[in-house]
Formats: C-alpha cells, structure tokens, sequence
C-alpha cells in the first residue's frame, strides 16, 4: 500500500467523524497513540510493537486529513530530492529536522 493510498483509505473510513473531532482533538488522539507506542518499545512484543506503529501512522494520517494536507506530496517536496538541509541522498551536515 502506497502512502497516498492509505491516506485515501484513512480518509473513507473515517472523515466525517475526523472533520467534526477537529485537528486539536485528534492531535491528543495522536499522542495517546504515541504513548502506547513508547509503553510497547518498554515492553511490548514485537507484533504489539508493530501494531502501535500502525495506529501513530493512522492517527498522523487522520490529522493531516482534517488539516487538508496531501503527505505524499509534502514528503516529495520536503525529502523527495535528498535531506532538506544538505540536498545529498546519504546526508553530510547534521540538520535532521
Ligand atoms: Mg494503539
Ligand atoms: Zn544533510
């Protein structure tokens, strides 16, 4: 599944409730996601691990929806050519946003 995919699977299943929650309420929805993955990188298996995963990338896929933005078209403008601060595919400067 391709980013733009799921982000229009994201957005099928769940818009209607995502758009009337808001993009404050769903950022704490994407922080108690964060949480139970950092509750499952303490003591997790490795598939409850992979699922949290999953569910920080839905609930930041939930969020750009409500704010309108297309991921795959911020990623290929923002790391699509090579890191931001130095251009080069296999970065040299320490700019990591
Ligand atoms: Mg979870
Ligand atoms: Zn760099």
């Amino acid at each position: 599944m391709q980013i733009r995919e799921f982000q229009e699977l994201i957005n099928t299943m769940y818009s209607d409730r995502d758009r009337e929650r808001g993009s404050a309420a769903t950022f704490l929805w994407l922080s108690e996601e964060f949480g139970e993955l950092a509750a499952a990188l303490r003591e997790g298996t490795h598939e409850e691990l992979a699922a949290e995963f999953a569910d920080v990338l839905a609930w930041l896929v939930t969020l750009a929806n409500v704010c309108e933005v297309d991921l795959t078209g911020a990623l290929e403008a923002k790391y699509g050519s090579g890191c931001p601060g130095c251009g080069q595919m296999q970065c040299t400067c320490n700019s990591k946003p």
